[in-house]
């Protein structure tokens, strides 16, 4: 089974895309770990990003859907789960017509949502630490000592990433580039939409029912 998920930063996707590869035994494909494991590994199209990284620009439709296919492609007898791709619809027509070609489909198609005052809440209390990375939260998983980390005693940072300022722009980007895939996909079978809001365990029950219904 393959399955793709979507939806507004900060609604999940990554923390329980890693639990249903899991639970399903799929490769899970974030898109900014196929990018930088390419890169790393100096793969033809990881290459090819690498220049545009390099060069500070935002690496094109064609070369992120190159990589997506590098890995597609290259381990097919393996079901897959993707999360950060596609980001807007051309990347999807790509994509539709690279599984066509490599006579794949994607089995489930899940758009998770939630109110964008939540995305909000969760996205602007994201703490990490800088010594050991680990992830806290201001709300959700707050650290014992305000500001230091209860493993390792290091200081906790919030990323550039989950400013709010810079949020609002993700935000923005989103509703302009990726929100569009829902008319998209909502017209392709296997589509389901499910809420996003409230605990983990119960949203990744709600997957789960979709994923498995
Ligand atoms: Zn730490």
């Amino acid at each position: 089974m393959n399955i793709l998920l979507f939806g507004p930063p900060g609604v999940g996707k990554g923390t329980q895309g890693v639990r249903l590869a899991k639970t399903y035994g799929l490769r899970h494909l974030a898109m900014g770990d196929v990018l930088r494991s390419a890169v790393r590994d100096g793969t033809p199209i990881g290459k090819k990003a690498k220049t545009f990284m390099d060069a500070g620009e935002l690496v094109p439709d064609e070369v992120v859907v190159g990589l997506i296919e590098e890995c597609i492609a290259g381990d097919r007898g393996k079901d897959f789960l993707l999360d950060g791709f596609p980001r807007n619809v051309a990347q999807a027509e790509s994509l539709d017509s690279m599984l066509d070609r490599l006579q794949l489909k994607l089995d489930r198609i899940v758009f998770m949502d939630a109110p964008e005052e939540e995305l909000l809440k969760r996205l602007t209390g994201r703490l990490i630490c800088r010594a050991c990375g680990f992830g806290f939260h201001r709300h959700y998983s707050p650290p014992q000592k305000s500001g230091i980390c209860d493993h390792c005693g290091g200081e906790l940072y919030q990323r550039e990433d989950d400013r709010e300022e810079v949020i609002a722009d993700r935000l923005r980007v989103y509703q302009q580039q990726t929100r569009p895939l829902l008319a998209y996909y909502a017209r392709q079978p296997g589509f389901a939409e499910i809420d996003a809001s409230g605990a983990m365990d119960e949203v990744f029950e709600r997957l789960k029912q979709v994923v498995s219904g």
